[in-house]
């Protein structure tokens, strides 16, 4: 993701409160009350500039999507869509994934979206990885039994260590897809990576991971 320096992000992100929550760890075990309803919880982490969220939370007004983001300049993209669509069900925080479980108790999120996450590709990188088996764990801290993790990245080499990754910590493989963009998939919405990449010709993955315990 190529950053560029936004002075204002912040204050943006500030004045939409409403929808970028600024003290979500007052929220953790009580996000229906931000929401208005028990519905099931969905997050994407990392999830950039919104596209993605936004197409889910209007596709599926009877769940709720909270995007996790780390950057600022990034996330007020996000803020901006969920100002323009006024989606009840569309929230977004700008924090560091590595906190979740500050912001989230155990079973209060019900399916975790990883989208076109950054690859590091070096060895000694790995454990930044969104796949690694400590965010796995953490992940699992937050879901419910049975919770799951939908993945999609152009990236073969994140994909392969995410398969291995998902399998070595004991969960469940489904519906997996080596060319998402030519597969029987319905109802895909395309995040802003997906659409750059698979503009370009690459190939889209992927899984579906199922917590089992
Ligand atoms: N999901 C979006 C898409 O597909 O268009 C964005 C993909 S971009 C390659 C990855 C995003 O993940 C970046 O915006 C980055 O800032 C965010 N990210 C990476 N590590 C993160 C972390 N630990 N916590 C929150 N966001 C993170």
């Amino acid at each position: 993701m190529r950053l560029r320096h936004k002075p204002w992000a912040n204050d943006f992100i500030t004045e939409h409160s409403q929808y970028a929550i600024s003290n979500p760890e007052q929220y953790k075990g009580k996000w229906h009350e931000i929401f208005g309803n028990h519905n099931p919880i969905h997050i994407e982490v990392g999830t950039g500039k919104g596209q993605f969220l936004a197409g889910m939370s209007k596709q599926n007004p009877d769940i709720n999507y909270i995007g996790i983001e780390l950057f600022d300049s990034v996330i007020v993209a996000a803020v901006q869509k969920a100002v323009d669509l006024q989606l009840e069900n569309f929230k977004l925080l700008n924090v560091n994934a590595k906190d979740l479980s500050e912001y989230f108790d155990g079973n209060e999120i019900h399916r975790v979206y990883l989208n076109f996450s950054d690859p590091w590709p070096k060895v000694r990188h790995a454990k930044r990885r969104l796949t690694y088996k400590d965010f796995l764990s953490l992940y699992e801290k937050i879901l419910i039994k049975g919770g799951e993790i939908h993945f999609k990245t152009d990236n073969q080499g994140l994909f392969e260590y995410s398969l291995i990754s998902f399998s070595e910590y004991g969960l469940q493989l489904k519906y997996l897809s080596l060319d998402l963009h030519n597969s029987d998939f319905e109802g895909n919405i395309m995040t802003e990576y997906e659409e750059k990449f698979s503009g370009k010709g690459q190939r889209i993955y992927r899984v579906e991971a199922k917590y089992m315990n």
